[in-house]
């Protein structure tokens, strides 16, 4: 009887030194238990804007094209480089510059504003001299003699420029050379792509990066030119150091989607950089802080 009692006690015993370790293994093992967090006064910080990417559509040889917006103010401003694919490759380059900035940079852009930028309206024509429709270097492209005129085109040979619904025509001039337009109005993914993309975020002003003719132009299509139109063009030219023609006029031109974008009271200009090589980025920066002091002072006049 005795011998039985000892040996329960000692189970006993075993049975309560496992459980206390086990217990002490739990609680060392087990987190401890969150605090929960005590409310605040303090006011929640703006969101930061960040950058957002989408494809807008696709080009004839089936490469994205793409947006970069930063911002998240009311008021869309969209710039456009590399409608002339790699015949003015410097355009997009600079269009990715302006990405890089604003992704490092995003309190650059004024509450008010978002800013919208495609880097490469023409991919097919910029991978035609850079080997890729998307980022590139100053290494992937040729030496400056060697410029490829057929870079500018799309896939389709046609001439973006001259594929919008402004007085539009199959064919239209380059300098002293005719191009392809299309087969209508919108004819190529490109233009739709832009045409689209513009009436979905319905901007306040457009800009296009083009080069070389170190001239910023302002736009119309069979009217005046708007005023907002000259205003614009008159500041970025104006901080870049590029000369100003309220209305290119050198050749005519159909179709192009500065014109297209003032038959919809859209200002939009067209840049001519002076060089078809360097980005001009000190100029460019300026002309494009230009444009967020411009919508700054007149949303402070709205006021
Ligand atoms: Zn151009």
């Amino acid at each position: 009887m005795q011998g039985n009692v000892k040996f329960y006690a000692v189970i006993g015993i075993l049975l309560v030194a496992v459980g206390a370790t086990s217990f002490a293994l739990y609680q060392a093992l087990t987190p401890a238990p969150q605090v929960a967090e005590q409310p605040t006064t303090e006011v929640e910080p703006e969101p930061t804007p960040t950058v957002t990417q989408v494809e807008i559509g696709r080009s004839v040889e089936n490469r994205p094209i793409e947006v970069y917006r930063f911002g998240t103010g009311p008021t869309n401003l969209l710039f456009v480089g590399g409608i002339h694919g790699g015949y003015e490759w410097n355009s997009s380059l600079l269009a990715w510059e302006v990405i890089d900035y604003l992704t490092i940079n995003p309190s650059e852009v004024p509450a008010g504003l978002t800013v919208h930028v495609i880097p490469a309206l023409n991919p097919d024509g910029l991978a035609l001299v850079t080997g890729t429709g998307g980022r590139f270097t100053t290494a992937d492209v040729p030496t400056p003699s060697e410029r490829v005129a057929t870079g500018r085109f799309n896939a389709n040979n046609v001439d973006l420029n001259r594929n919008f619904d402004c007085n539009w025509a199959p064919e239209s001039t380059w300098r002293g050379a005719t191009v392809s337009a299309g087969s209508a109005p919108f004819s190529e993914p490109e233009a739709v792509a832009l045409r689209d993309y513009v009436a979905t975020t319905n901007p306040a002003a457009v800009a296009f990066w083009h080069s070389q003719a170190d001239n910023v132009y302002g736009s119309a299509c069979n009217g005046g030119v708007l005023p907002a139109t000259t205003a614009l063009g008159t500041a970025y030219a104006a901080a870049a150091n590029y000369g100003y023609v309220n209305l290119f006029d050198a050749y005519p031109i159909t179709g192009d989607a500065e014109g297209w974008l003032a038959s919809l009271n859209i200002p939009a200009i067209t840049i001519e950089m002076e060089s078809y090589i360097d980005t001009e980025w000190e100029q460019n920066w300026a002309g494009v802080q230009s444009w967020f002091d411009y919508f700054a002072d007149t949303a402070l006049q709205v006021i």
